[in-house]
């Protein structure tokens, strides 16, 4: 099987997210989309959005639920930080020897690509998939990596957080069942018991 990965804070997940995973699959570029929530980092994040680890990750795997062919992995919460790609893909590849991985990133991560560690590696063994964002190039026909022209929604989780503290409707921006849940714990508000 082909498994694509795409990693992401997920802060909280939204429909964008879902919708460029099921894309992958749908344009047959992977069987499946594992993603992978990356852990925030306390000394770079906005103290006023630090949500902890197994909020983020309870949220998405409740996205992932409707769609077989999407799974949220908590791989890297586990391994040491800083965390860097190359070592999450080459665990999931040493913990499934039967399938491949394929990295999903974004053109603004493509264009910095070479300063990411072991690139070369990735480029030889996980085959990218890159998706497009404003203003930024996407990888040529003679590239190792695969372009995706997916139109992507207008979301993210930096909006949502925005408009969930200004009472602003976040319908059919994130899953509904998302939403129960920020709603049923409380977070994501000025007063939220989760901030640290
Ligand atoms: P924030 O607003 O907090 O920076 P974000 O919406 O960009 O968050 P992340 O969890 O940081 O979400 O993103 C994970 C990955 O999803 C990133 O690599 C990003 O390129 C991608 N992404 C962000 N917004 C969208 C979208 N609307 N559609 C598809 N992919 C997106």
């Amino acid at each position: 099987m082909v498994i694509g990965v795409f990693g992401g804070s997920f802060n909280p997940v939204h429909a964008g997210h879902i919708s460029l995973a099921r894309e992958v699959v749908a344009r047959k570029l992977a069987d499946k989309v594992v993603m992978v929530l990356s852990p925030l980092n306390p000394l770079k994040e906005d103290p006023a959005s630090l949500i902890d680890d197994y909020l983020r990750m309870e949220m998405l795997r409740i996205a992932c639920l409707p769609y077989p062919r999407l799974e949220a992995s908590d791989i890297e919460l586990s391994m040491p930080r800083p965390s860097y790609t190359i070592d999450t893909l080459r665990r999931l590849a040493a913990s499934n020897p039967g399938d491949s991985f394929r990295l999903v990133i974004g053109a603004d991560n493509w264009e910095c690509f070479d300063r990411w560690k072991d690139y070369r590696e990735i480029l030889r063994d996980f085959h990218p998939i890159v998706y497009p964002r404003e203003g930024c190039a996407m990888p040529g026909e003679d590239s190792q990596a695969t372009p995706m022209w997916a139109d992507l929604l207008p979301v993210s989780s930096t909006m949502i957080r925005q408009r969930l503290i200004t009472g602003e409707t976040v319908n059919n921006l994130i899953p509904p069942a998302v939403l129960d849940y920020i709603r049923a714990n409380g977070l994501y508000r000025r007063d939220d018991p989760q901030v640290i």
